[in-house]
């Protein structure tokens, strides 16, 4: 062990010193991001991933520090949150939803000053600050001088155009009722054209909740991802550089879709999706990543602007 700031000694120290485990962590939880040189940022100019010069904490058997971009602050404050990415060793990426208010959530973010009021309240935190938009017209009410504080645009396809033409969250019960899944077949060539019109979307830097599929549809879900739609899904991400996450509470994407997104030369990110306390919880990730050999190069870093 010689020093504090490489990898394997504070791997060692983590296991050796549980107040130094404390102190370490606060380190890197305070050092990921704000020393790297290089953006993905928010608009496609500021998308380049540069190697990153200075040294940080990486999880054992990675390269790279654990990273949670998708933390929910429902049911808790920031203050427990940040105080829980601590102890984990894992910084956490923060979203609210933000979109028109048509979507129903404990907290939409729809215009300006609602966002900066949002970035304010994360503002001198150890966190990425960013938003987890809702469907395809969400940044209507946003300019791009507001949008560009942000660190990072989060989004999924989950939220689809129903029969009556009106927004659907596709995880709610009765769904069926809503959106025409009669045929998996056509509903699914639907549903990857939706999620590449979402991927297409400007700006964004992540796709969440990789690969899910609504109940009725879930227990088919290797019959029903054939290679063509996840290649188109993947070709997508690639051309539209948008990283793709990789889902510690869903455990999604499965292995032969990551092969596919590795292939193409995707980014990737990690999420849980978390609500407290169960944020950074990442062991699905971890183990696919680790399966995949995905290297530093391989993932979605921002720089944060805090
Ligand atoms: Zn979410």
């Amino acid at each position: 062990m010689a020093g504090v700031n490489g990898a394997q000694d504070l791997n060692g120290l983590f296991l050796a010193n549980g107040w130094k485990i404390i102190m370490n962590r606060r380190q890197f939880i305070k050092s990921v991001g704000v020393g790297m040189v290089a953006a993905c940022g928010v608009f496609a100019g500021k998308r380049q991933l540069i190697a990153q010069t200075i040294e940080s904490v990486k999880a054992p058997g990675l390269d790279f520090p654990l990273m949670d971009f998708h933390v929910h602050l429902d049911n808790s404050t920031i203050e427990k949150v940040v105080e829980l990415s601590e102890k984990l060793g894992v910084k956490f990426g923060i979203v609210e939803h933000a979109g028109t208010k048509e979507n129903k959530y404990p907290i939409v973010l729809s215009n300006d000053e609602e966002l900066k009021q949002y970035i304010k309240m994360l503002e001198g935190k150890p966190v990425f600050k960013g938003v987890q938009t809702e469907y395809s017209d969400w940044s209507s009410g946003f300019s791009k001088e507001a949008l560009t504080q942000l660190d990072f645009v989060l989004t999924d396809c989950m939220t689809y155009p129903g029969k009556d033409g009106k927004r659907t969250k596709l995880f709610e019960k009765g769904v069926e009722d809503r959106v025409d899944m009669a045929d998996k077949e056509t509903f699914m060539d639907k549903y990857v054209d939706w999620c590449v019109k979402v991927i297409e979307s400007k700006p964004l830097d992540i796709l969440a909740n990789v690969s899910w599929l609504p109940k009725p549809l879930s227990q088919d879900y290797d019959k029903l991802w054939t290679e063509a739609r996840m290649k188109r899904f993947v070709n997508a991400a690639v051309q539209s550089k948008v990283a793709l996450e990789i889902s510690g509470s869903y455990e999604l994407p499965k292995m032969p879709f990551l092969k596919i997104a590795r292939e193409a030369g995707v980014k990737f990110t990690f999420g849980s999706n978390g609500r407290y306390p169960k944020m950074g919880r990442l062991d699905y990730s971890i183990k696919m990543a680790k399966e995949l050999g995905l290297k530093r190069s391989d993932m979605f870093i921002p720089v944060s602007k805090s």
